[in-house]
Formats: C-alpha cells, structure tokens, sequence
C-alpha cells in the first residue's frame, strides 16, 4: 500500500507533469472553430457552383453530360432556349444528399460551366434546403478567376 502511494507521487505525479509541460509550448493542434478556420487543399472538392461568362450570361448550355456522368443521379436539369435561340438551364438542381463529390460532373462540362468549390459548411436540419438550385450555384461562384485551373483543364482537354 505504502509502495504504491510512493509510485504514484513520485513517478505517476512527474511523468504526467512532465507530458503536460511538454505541450505547453507546442504549437497547438487544433483550431478555434468556427473563428479561425483551416483553408482547404486545392484539390478539396466542396459545394458546387456554376460560372458565368464575363457578360453575366451563364456558361451552362443544358446539354446533360454532366448529368449522364454523374454516378449518384445528383443532377437535374430542364432546357430552354432565349431569346437568341441559344439554349440555358431553366432548371439546374443538384440534391446535396445524393452526391459523393466525385468531381465527375466538373470533368464531363464541355463548357467549363460547373465546378467543385471549398465550401463544406451546409447542415441543415431540412431535407429539402439540401436541394441546390441554379440560383444558389450562380451566386456561390468565387469572384476571383481560377485561371491556373483552367489552362490545367485545357492542356488536359487536349491530351
Ligand atoms: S460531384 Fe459526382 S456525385 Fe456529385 S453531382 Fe457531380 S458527378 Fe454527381
Ligand atoms: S453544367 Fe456543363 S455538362 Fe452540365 S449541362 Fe451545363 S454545360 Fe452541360
């Protein structure tokens, strides 16, 4: 009894001393959430968004790859056409709850309309909000070029 109470606070009490003391001036592990938050690797694949041509017209012409590539059947999609003839998604939906965040979809669009963005934020406590309309992916877009993606996804295009 007596040696096991000697154990304790001389070895147990030091060692567990010594581990704490040790972290004290380590750099911490882990963020304070949601303040500080952690930038996502590059190739991180998020919440979509749809692009725009620098007239503010939409790039998406409806023609479906991306929802014949899509292995999840995330994507639906209704066509029309302007008053140009030209033809744009009146409907563009992606349901958020069936998609696995291949990237399939951003692969297959001939028009470079539809990429995988950083977001991961968007819990909801309301299946239906997990529908994601064309609205919300034309506003989600960055407002900064990713133009190194884009000569990586031309050079690629033609190999
Ligand atoms: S990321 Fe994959 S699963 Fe999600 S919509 Fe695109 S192709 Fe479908
Ligand atoms: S996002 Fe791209 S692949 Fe999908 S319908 Fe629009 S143009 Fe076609």
């Amino acid at each position: 009894m007596a040696f096991d109470v000697i154990k304790t606070v001389f070895l147990a009490f030091p060692k567990g001393f010594y581990t704490s003391i040790k972290h004290v001036f380590k750099k911490p592990v882990t963020l304070q959430y949601p303040r500080v938050r952690e930038e996502m690797a590059r190739r991180y694949r998020g919440k979509h968004y749809l692009e725009m041509y620098d007239d503010g017209t939409e790039r998406c012409v409806c023609c479906g790859l991306c929802a014949a590539a899509c292995p999840a059947d995330a994507i639906y999609m209704e066509p029309a056409e302007n008053e140009k003839g030209e033809r744009y998604a009146k409907l563009y939906e992606i349901n958020l709850l069936r998609c696995i965040y291949c990237g399939f979809c951003e692969e297959a669009c001939p028009e470079e309309a539809i990429f995988l963005g950083h977001e991961y934020e968007f819990s909801d406590d309301n299946r239906d909000s997990f529908i994601y309309t064309k609205e919300q992916m034309l506003a989600n877009r960055p407002k900064k070029e990713k133009r190194f993606k884009r000569i990586i996804r031309k050079v690629r295009r033609i190999f």
